[in-house]
């Protein structure tokens, strides 16, 4: 198996990175998941532009677009899988100790693994742990995802696969590793990225592609929503049939199973030769 690293392909089992890289020893960096279908990166351009985003509020080097789109072509051709994921890691390099970044400039790994269909539906959980909507790094697809780990990890304990933050004031934010969108009489709406939630990308088409309303909305709102619905470049648009304690009985309902259709059907426009 290959992955990217050092401006070459290189076998997994033998690629190297050091030890006190800066991304190791304190998270300073950034990366992407991007899906790909048959070698196709999805909405690669989109991941381009937040990786940058992302490098620059860490106050990393600008990514070097080129090389990122060839190490992602690379590595799609080495590792032929039909529906796979780009793990593109961005950090900050070695310094000494790792106390610092040093001068040898940013790291860069691009690796592929494969994926399986997501279920139609799935159960999630409210965590007691806040989003920050003000922080350093807020909205930053930084490295740090401990907090996550550690949500996700209660998750799996409750046989949930995501867990929902709520922000410093009580507002819906996102799950782990997914937006949330929520459907109320009829309408869809989902927390605006000032609530502090990552701009995703799968987030961003279905508000394109659905008309969805980016809204302020209190954590209760899982209480008394007709349907509720996760994105992101994994699950895609996935329903959700289990809040906390609270059922969503037939999940996909009409309007989120309306969703998941928009998001296959247009889906394909997004991939990349
Ligand atoms: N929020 C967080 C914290 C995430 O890690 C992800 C996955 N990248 C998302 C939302 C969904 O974003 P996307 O649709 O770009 O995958």
């Amino acid at each position: 198996m290959k992955l990217w690293l050092d401006g070459g392909l290189q076998d997994i089992e033998s690629a190297r990175v050091s030890v006190f890289d800066h991304g190791l020893t304190v998270g300073d960096g950034v990366f992407e998941t991007v899906k790909a279908v048959d070698g196709r990166p999805f909405a690669l351009t989109r991941h381009l532009d937040r990786l940058a985003r992302s490098a620059s509020g860490l106050g990393l080097p600008e990514p070097d677009r080129d090389e990122v789109r060839r190490a992602c072509a690379a590595v799609l051709e080495a590792v032929p899988v039909p529906l796979g994921r780009l793990r593109i890691t961005y950090t900050g390099g070695h310094g000494p100790l790792g106390s610092d970044r040093g001068d040898q400039g940013p790291t860069l790994v691009v690796a592929l693994g494969e994926s399986a269909r997501r279920p139609d539906s799935t159960a999630v959980i409210t965590v007691p742990w806040t989003r920050n909507e003000r922080g350093a790094v807020t909205g930053l697809k930084t490295t740090s995802y401990a907090e996550n780990v550690v949500a996700l990890a209660r998750a799996r304990e409750h046989g949930a696969s995501e867990a929902l933050f709520a922000n410093t004031v009580g507002r819906l934010c996102e799950g782990t590793g997914s937006n949330v969108f929520v459907v109320l009489d009829g309408e869809i709406h989902t927390p605006p990225v000032a609530s502090g939630c990552l701009a995703g990308i799968t987030r961003a088409l279905t508000v394109e592609w659905t008309g969805a309303r980016e809204t302020d909305l209190p954590l209760d709102v899982l209480e008394r929503a007709d349907e509720v619905f996760l994105t992101s470049t994994l699950r895609d648009v996935q329903a959700v049939h289990l809040v906390d304690r609270r059922e969503l009985p037939g999940a996909p309902g009409p309007v989120t199973a309306k969703a998941m259709r928009v998001f296959e059907e247009r889906a394909g426009d997004d991939l990349d030769p």
